[in-house]
């Protein structure tokens, strides 16, 4: 499994780690090297899965996350 680096969240010791976010058909999990989803086989790039998960971390507005979420 592909784990991405997040910029704006340092993932090593974080109390999330090892939590799961499900989404339609989907899942992204938090790891110490980073976030994995499970929507693509051979990730190439951060999916949106990803994106609303840490913005939801970071606690950037409802609305955007709906936004990207859609
Ligand atoms: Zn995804």
């Amino acid at each position: 499994m592909e784990y991405f680096k997040s910029k704006f969240i340092n993932t090593v010791g974080h109390a999330f780690n090892g939590t799961a976010w499900t989404f339609k058909g989907c899942e992204v999990i938090m790891h110490e090297t980073g976030f994995a989803c499970t929507c693509m086989k051979r990730m190439k790039y951060k999916c949106n899965h990803i994106k609303s998960v840490e913005l939801g971390i970071l606690g950037v507005g409802q609305t955007y996350y709906e936004l990207i979420h859609s």
